[in-house]
């Protein structure tokens, strides 16, 4: 699965909620599978539907100390008062970490691939990720939470990022040009 990257408008729409699941488990474990796959390839501990231009109330988490999990159509039952503040980073904005403020333990409701209803209690990482995956079904990424200054500073730095990544591709598409021109295949149409 490809991941889309800051800059997607899709990383900034809201996710439908997925109808009947049980009418076909075997999609949702497929995509469930695609999805840990990319986690574990991007070094992550989870992912959202929207990351990857599925735009259906899906995510996973992959957590140390905890079962690769599942959520469909997850719903918020509780958060904690208490807050904590601690580093998070996402694949779909790569290079970039930041100090998040979020609740210290969740409540959620969900369904699992196979339709299958359960509730989780969760502290530390494991709602740090679920709370992070759950903003991404709404469009809000982590550095919105940021803030202002620091999420004004974050945005500049990832601007700089996409320029220079844009230079590296105009670059080669340069001496692409370049080669075809030499080898006069240009000329050949
Ligand atoms: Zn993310």
């Amino acid at each position: 699965m490809e991941i889309l990257t800051f800059g997607d408008e899709l990383l900034r729409q809201k996710a439908e909620p997925v109808a009947n699941i049980k009418d076909n488990p075997n999609k949702w474990s497929v995509i469930a599978q695609n999805m840990f796959e990319s986690v574990r390839k991007g070094k992550g501990v989870g992912l959202a539907g929207p990351q990857t231009g599925l735009m259906e109330r899906i995510f996973v988490t992959d957590v140390d100390g905890d079962d690769p999990r599942v959520y469909i159509n997850p719903s918020i039952v509780e958060t904690s008062q208490e807050t904590v503040k601690y580093e998070e980073g996402c694949l779909s904005i790569p290079g970039v970490w930041a100090k998040v403020v979020r609740p210290k333990t969740v409540k959620v409701q969900a369904w699992n691939e196979k339709g299958r209803p359960f509730t989780i209690e969760a502290a530390g990482i494991l709602a740090r990720v679920i709370l992070h995956e759950i903003d991404h079904l709404e469009g809000v990424l982590f550095i919105d939470r940021l803030p202002e200054p620091k999420r004004k500073k974050i945005l500049d730095k990832i601007a700089k990022q996409q320029q220079q990544a844009a230079g590296k591709a105009s670059g080669r598409t340069l001496a692409e040009t370049q080669g075809r021109r030499e080898r006069g295949e240009e000329e050949r149409g």
